[in-house]
Formats: C-alpha cells, sequence, structure tokens
C-alpha cells in the first residue's frame, strides 16, 4: 500500500469478497411510519441485484442505510462484512453511489468535473486519464467531455454521475433510479456497462427501480419491498414460477404482492 491513508484499490478483504452487501434484520422507523420492517437480503459480488417497490416501499430508506447516511434503529448492514455505521470510512473507499438526481458542478466541463472527483480519490494522472476515458468511450461521452455540463442533457449527466462513482474502482455500486431519464440507446449503453462491471470486475451492484422490466433485463435477483417488508426475493425466472405461468401471472403476483397498480404498466410488460 501506498504511505498515504488511501485503501489498496484491488480486491476487498479475502474473507468477505463473496458478499458486497449483507443486510440483517434491518429496520428502521420515522414516527408514525416504518419504513423498514426487519429487512434482511444480500448482494453478492458480481451480481446485479434490483431493489423493487411502490413509492413509499422504504428503497431510499435502504439504500441510504447501506451508504451509512441512515442509521437503523435495529439490525445490521456489512459492506463487504464491515459494518457501515463503525467502520464509515473503510466502506465509503469500497462504494460508488449515484443518486436519483445527482448534483453536479454547472460551471465546470465534463472532464473537469471527473479530474475533481479523481482528485478527492488521490487517482495518479495515468490511472484517471485511463480510467475516464475507458467509461467515457463506453457510455458514448467521448468528444463532449470539454463541453460545459450545464449545456449537458439529463441523460448525460446521469452518464457523468456514473463515471464520477466508478472513478475509484469501488468494489459495490450503488444506484438510484440509474436509467430514469435516458434514451433506449443510453439506457442500453448503460446496461451493458453494467453488466460489464459485474461480470468482468466483480462489482457487486444495487440499484432501485420501479421499473420491472428494467429489473427483468438485468438484473441477477429483484428484491421487493412493500410497506418497508422484503415480499419477495429471488432470481426473475423463480418469480415466474412462483407466478405459476409461464410469464402471465407475474403482474397478478406483483400486484397482489406490493397491492398497488404502481407496477401495472412495467408488469404487463414482462407478460409479452
Ligand atoms: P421509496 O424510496 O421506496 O419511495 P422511502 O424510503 O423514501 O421509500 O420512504 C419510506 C417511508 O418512510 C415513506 O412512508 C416515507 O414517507 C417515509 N420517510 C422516508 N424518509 C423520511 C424522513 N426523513 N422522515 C420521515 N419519514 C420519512
Amino acid at each position: 500500500m501506498e504511505g498515504s491513508n488511501r485503501l489498496p484499490e484491488s480486491a476487498p478483504p479475502a474473507t468477505v469478497a463473496g458478499l458486497a452487501v449483507d443486510v440483517r434484520g434491518v429496520s428502521k422507523r420515522y414516527a408514525a411510519v416504518l419504513a423498514l420492517a426487519h429487512v434482511s437480503f444480500t448482494v453478492p459480488s458480481g451480481q446485479i441485484v434490483g431493489l423493487l417497490g411502490p413509492n413509499g416501499a422504504g428503497k431510499s430508506t435502504m439504500m441510504k442505510s447501506i451508504l451509512g447516511l441512515v442509521r437503523p434503529d435495529s439490525g445490521q448492514v456489512l459492506v463487504f462484512g464491515q459494518d457501515v455505521q463503525t467502520d464509515a470510512v473503510a466502506t465509503k473507499r469500497l462504494v460508488g453511489y449515484v443518486p436519483e438526481s445527482p448534483s453536479l458542478y454547472e460551471f465546470l466541463t465534463g472532464a473537469e468535473y471527473l479530474d475533481f472527483v479523481a482528485d478527492m480519490y488521490g487517482l495518479s494522472r495515468a490511472e484517471r486519464s485511463e480510467r475516464i476515458g475507458h467509461f467515457l468511450g463506453g457510455l458514448e461521452l467521448a468528444g463532449h467531455e470539454n463541453s460545459l455540463i450545464s449545456t449537458y442533457s439529463q441523460g448525460m449527466r446521469q452518464k457523468v454521475a456514473l463515471i464520477a462513482a466508478l472513478v475509484h474502482r469501488p468494489r459495490l455500486l450503488v444506484l438510484d433510479e440509474p436509467l430514469n431519464g435516458l434514451d433506449p440507446r443510453a439506457a442500453r449503453v448503460t446496461k451493458d456497462l453494467l453488466r460489464n462491471l459485474a461480470d468482468a470486475e466483480g462489482v457487486g451492484i444495487l440499484f432501485s427501480t420501479h421499473v420491472l422490466e428494467i429489473a427483468q433485463a438485468i438484473c441477477d435477483r429483484v428484491v421487493i419491498l412493500n410497506h418497508g417488508e422484503v415480499v419477495a426475493s429471488g432470481t426473475i425466472a423463480a418469480l415466474r414460477e412462483r407466478a405459476g405461468l409461464a410469464g402471465s401471472g407475474l403482474e397478478e403476483l406483483f400486484l397482489s404482492l406490493t397491492g398497488t397498480g404502481d407496477l401495472h404498466d412495467v408488469v404487463a410488460a414482462l407478460a409479452h
């Protein structure tokens, strides 16, 4: 390791390499609202896990608990075996996060902003230009990096936020509705990039979405929250099986699990 307080950028501690996230019986109450009710699930390294549920289900509260931004009333969140509440600094090094509406510096160019983020993580010149160049190319932003962020579309901003979350080679990526506001092509390249990070680099990825079609297209597993409880989890195939029919029953399953029409359209898409 270098002399500074930087963590090694390679693998997380070997003993815990298998689980990027281990949520153990987490509960969180806001006054009268039980936002999370004894939630347990895992995100294995190299897998993409979708956190699904209607508005108010507890998705954001869960993600913030994983990031150490919300303290659970009970239960524990381990990131690569480390408790996010007691090992906050160590776990932050291992995590990349893209909020639903990332705030970027409008008066910087994309390249300047990413350079600034790379500075915060202490990346060397060579490393940052290799890493940033790789993602600019992969997300089809190359050629736009020297324009001001204020001129970017929402999709371009999302991509820059994603690259900013990836520069320090996180082993876990937490994304809040990452494909919102992306046109189909941008959604496609983002999906491919996430898949590649999971497959080739073994990154564990957790992302929230209310779009079941997206979950189906990209996730290895889904965790469905409703009123703060995990009402189902597993592979899409297993959930289809549970629904009893090859596809057509899934809509009813989700609707019965969540008791809401919020997922209606997207679940309908799964039936085709
Ligand atoms: P989701 O992301 O699935 O929409 P949230 O985690 O944002 O769900 O919210 C879960 C529940 O907790 C909701 O009823 C919400 O109103 C409530 N909640 C979330 N954050 C707070 C807060 N800071 N104070 C009070 N209630 C909150």
